[in-house]
Formats: structure tokens, C-alpha cells, sequence
């Protein structure tokens, strides 16, 4: 399992997806670049996730807030206390750890063996630990279970402390103590904080949301599985804003709305799933994942959190502002409760090349062969067609350009004339284009064209007066 997420990762590379960061100088742990195709993906993915947002929702609106914000507003939301994870190093590899993350690949070592009872006392004595902070219980527990490094193999470990994934820096020519800044480690709080400045400005009556697509950042301790953790990433949130006692209503409306919202996207079914929070984070009163099924197990995608009143109260107690609602339906001032739901763009890029990536055996006999190719959904596709003249002479070149001019306004479109058609159609199936559009001698004759789909390979001949409208209507969004 672990070389069909090989196979992916490399693919990502090959094909100009991916890249490790400053990779000239043997790359960035947990931080990567993206390609030519990378980046289309990625727009499509983040277009299509604000196009659900905010012209799906007349009460939805957008914000884009800075990435640096006043160091107090980190102080309200907790991070500064508690943004933070159990940390134990190993003394004889000198290799750094996720306390929780050892004892979870422990449970899971337990559940792969069938001892499903021991998995799960495990992770509830974890959980239970965590809670109450009690660090050196959670290392009596990794001693107790002898767990050891991977690397030496030893089990000689450090203390257990929590480390806070902030990244800091300074405002300023004086680095003092108060001109320490961070870089958010998520968007949300730059849309608590402007709460009332857009609800007053976008004339927004509760309930109503506010979306936001931005980086974030977190020192994350080990960045594994590729862009699944990375310690600069992109999240697309949305806080919907809600009056008090009606949360719950609203959580299960977004939880439907957004698993919906991964199907239409084309995932399938059956590697999608929720899973519910036994233990809440100290701001939720309800909370789950969406998780996928990644070649390295069902894992996160995107949360939904029933956040109550807690931040808005917080910025309220800290800033002296007041962040009260006035409600016309019931006369009343409130603080707003809220429904968030948060998903990482990488890794939803993550999950979007994982589920498209498809080998299928081709052939009879001695011309079998692998054909790999990249099912995207049409609407995400990097490429949403590719024109090629099946020829570099007789008219061909300037008769598909002609059909380029035709589409570029509209579509990303690639025009091909190197190489034999069937190679030029491995490479587009290898980047996941939808569509190929042959111009051949008979296009001179009758301006038909080869229309060859990816998916099944299949080829028919259209007017070329139609090719526009048609290719529109299967890879818009
Ligand atoms: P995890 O448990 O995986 O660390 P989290 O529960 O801390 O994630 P949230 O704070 O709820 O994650 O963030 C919302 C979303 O942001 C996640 O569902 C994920 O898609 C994305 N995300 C969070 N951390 C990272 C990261 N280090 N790299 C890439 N995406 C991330």
C-alpha cells in the first residue's frame, strides 16, 4: 500500500505537480512548491471550494485578512497557551517525536493484530492523560508500552514537554519581547476579528458566513506523508455565524452540505466517512472529521466544529470591544454561536491525485501494458483539452491554432505538435486532460474534428463549430 502512495508521489514530480521547496539545495522538510500542473489543480480545487461558498449562498460573503495579526488576538483565541503538541525526543538517535503520534501507531499496531480491545484502552488512557496534562504519565505510558524509536531502536527516551507549533518572528528594527509576532496557524481568527465590520458592511442578518482561502503555518514536529503535513499550507474556512441554541441545527446542515459537497467533486463514496470527536478541543461543543481513504489509511481532510461563543467572547473579554449582534427577529443582543468547517487546499490536492490516479491493464498478449492515467473530475483538470494537428505540415498547425484562439478565453487549453498522436495522448492522460481534439486532413474538408475522451479512450468526430459548447458544458463548474 505504502508504493501505491509511492507511485503518486513520484508522479506528482514527474509530472509537474509537486516539488519539494528550494529543492537545489536537497529541499525544505514539510514544505513544498507547485508545478505548471500543480497550481491549476490547486485554483481549480480552492475556485470550486468558493464558488460552493459564496455564489452558492446569498448569506455567505468573503474576507481575505492578513497572515500577521495583533499578537493579542493569539492570547484570546488560546493559542498561545495551548496551540501546542507533547514532544519526547529519543537520547540515543537524537530523532524528535510526536508523544500522541508514537502511542497511536502503537494502537495501531494492536489493531492490525486484531487486538482491537488493547487499541482502543490504549488510545482512551491517551486521551485521558492529555487531558489532564499529566506529560509524565504520558511518558510512563510510552515506557510502559515499550515503544521504541524506529531509528535506534532503543527505548531510552526524554520527558515528554509540549511544544507550541507557532511560528514567530519581530516587528520592527528592536526585537524586544513586544514585538514578537506570529504567523497565524489558522485563518479563522482573521474572520473573528473582523466579524462585525463585514456583517455591518455586506449587510448580513444571523445566520450568515464569512469564507476565507489562506496560508497558514505550523511548526509541525514531523512533517510526514508527503503535503498530507506541512508546515506552510493553505486553509479554506468558513464561519458561520448562528444564533444560540440553534448550533446543533446547523452543524448537522453542514456536515451534510459539506460531505455533498466532496461527492459532487467526484470522490468516491465509499472513501469518504465522518468521524466524531470524543475529545473535544476546549472551544467545541460538538466536532468531526471528513476523512479519506488515503493509501496510507483514512485520515482528515476537513473539519466541522460547533465552536459555540468561545472566540467571539474571547476577543470580546480581551479587545474591550463589544462583538454583539443585534437581533431584529428577537430583539435581542447576542453573541453569536458559530459553525466552522476547515479543509487544508494541499490536502485536498492530496486526496484529489490520490483518487484520480488509475492504472488499468491495456492490451492482449505481447502488447499488454499499464496505462496510467489521471481521472479528475473534467471541471478540475489542469488541462481541459488539448489540441493537436496530426500533423506539422499541410495546414494542420494553423488550423488547430485557429481552434486554440477559439477556446482560450474560456478554458485552459494546451496546443501539441511534437511526437506521434498516441504519445501526445499518454502524455495528456498522464496529467489528466479530459480531451483531445485531433485537427486531421479530413478537418480541411469538412471541419470535423477527433474528439478523443481520457476516460474511456473512445473517439468520435464533431463539427468544429461545436467543439466549444460542448467541451463548456463538461468542464465548467
Ligand atoms: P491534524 O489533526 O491532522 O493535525 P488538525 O485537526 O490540527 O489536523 P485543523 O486545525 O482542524 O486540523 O485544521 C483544519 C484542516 O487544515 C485540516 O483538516 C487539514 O485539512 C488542514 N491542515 C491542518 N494542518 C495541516 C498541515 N500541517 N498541513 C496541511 N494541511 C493541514
Amino acid at each position: 500500500e505504502n508504493t501505491a502512495f509511492q507511485k503518486v508521489v513520484s508522479h506528482a514530480k514527474e509530472y509537474g505537480f509537486v516539488f519539494p521547496s528550494s529543492e537545489i539545495y536537497d529541499g525544505l522538510a514539510a514544505v513544498y512548491d507547485y508545478g505548471s500542473n500543480g497550481v491549476e489543480l490547486k485554483n481549480n480545487l480552492k475556485e470550486f471550494w468558493w464558488k460552493a461558498m459564496t455564489l452558492m449562498h446569498s448569506n455567505i460573503v468573503g474576507v481575505d485578512s492578513s497572515i500577521f495579526m495583533h499578537p493579542t488576538v493569539w492570547k484570546a483565541s488560546g493559542h498561545v497557551d495551548s496551540f501546542s503538541d507533547p514532544l519526547i525526543d529519543n537520547k540515543d538517535s537524537k530523532k524528535r517525536y510526536r508523544a500522541d503520534q508514537l502511542l497511536e501507531d502503537k494502537a495501531e499496531e494492536y489493531e492490525k493484530a486484531g487486538e482491537t480491545d488493547k487499541a482502543s484502552a490504549l488510545l482512551t488512557k491517551m486521551n485521558q492523560l492529555l487531558e489532564a496534562e499529566d506529560l509524565q504519565g504520558v511518558h510512563d505510558l510510552i515506557l510502559e508500552e515499550n515503544i521504541t524509536c524506529p531509528v535506534s531502536g532503543t527505548a531510552n527516551w526524554t520527558d515528554v514537554r509540549q511544544f507550541n507549533l507557532m511560528f514567530s518572528t519581530q516587528t520592527g528594527a528592536v526585537a524586544d519581547e513586544s514585538s514578537t509576532i506570529y504567523l497565524r496557524p489558522e485563518t479563522a481568527q482573521g474572520i473573528f476579528v473582523n466579524f462585525l465590520n463585514v456583517q455591518k458592511t455586506a449587510r448580513q442578518k444571523v445566520p450568515f458566513g464569512i469564507a476565507q482561502i489562506g496560508k497558514a503555518f505550523r511548526n509541525e514536529i514531523v512533517a510526514r506523508q508527503f503535503i498530507f503535513r506541512m508546515r506552510e499550507f493553505e486553509q479554506m474556512e468558513m464561519q458561520f455565524f448562528v444564533r444560540p441554541g440553534t448550533e446543533m441545527e446547523w452543524y448537522e446542515q453542514w456536515k451534510e452540505k459539506r460531505i455533498r459537497w466532496h461527492k459532487i467533486l467526484g470522490t468516491p463514496e465509499a472513501s469518504l466517512r465522518f468521524h466524531d470527536h470524543e475529545k473535544l478541543a476546549h472551544y467545541a461543543n460538538a466536532a468531526c472529521d471528513i476523512e479519506f481513504q488515503f493509501p496510507f489509511g483514512f485520515k482528515e481532510v476537513e473539519g466541522i466544529h460547533s465552536r459555540t461563543d468561545f472566540d467571539l467572547k474571547s476577543h470580546q473579554e480581551f479587545s474591550k470591544k463589544k462583538q454583539q449582534y443585534f437581533d431584529p427577529e428577537v430583539s435581542q443582543n447576542y453573541i453569536p454561536y458559530v459553525i466552522e468547517t476547515s479543509i487544508g487546499a494541499d490536502r485536498l490536492f492530496l486526496l484529489s491525485l490520490c483518487s484520480a490516479y488509475t492504472e488499468q491493464e491495456v492490451g492482449e498478449g505481447d502488447k499488454k501494458k499499464t496505462r496510467i492515467f489521471l481521472k479528475f473530475n473534467p471541471a478540475l483538470a489542469p488541462v481541459k483539452a488539448a489540441v493537436l494537428p496530426l500533423v506539422k505540415k499541410d495546414g494542420l498547425p494553423e488550423k488547430a491554432m485557429e481552434l486554440v484562439d477559439d477556446l482560450k478565453y474560456d478554458m485552459k487549453v494546451v496546443y501539441e505538435e511534437q511526437a506521434a498522436i498516441g504519445k501526445r495522448y499518454t502524455r495528456q492522460d498522464l496529467i489528466g486532460t479530459p480531451f483531445c481534439i485531433t485537427v486531421d486532413h479530413q478537418t480541411l474538408e469538412d471541419n470535423t474534428v477527433t474528439i478523443r475522451e481520457r476516460d474511456t479512450t473512445d473517439q468520435f468526430r464533431m463539427d468544429i463549430s461545436e467543439v466549444r459548447s460542448w467541451l463548456l458544458e463538461r468542464v465548467s463548474m
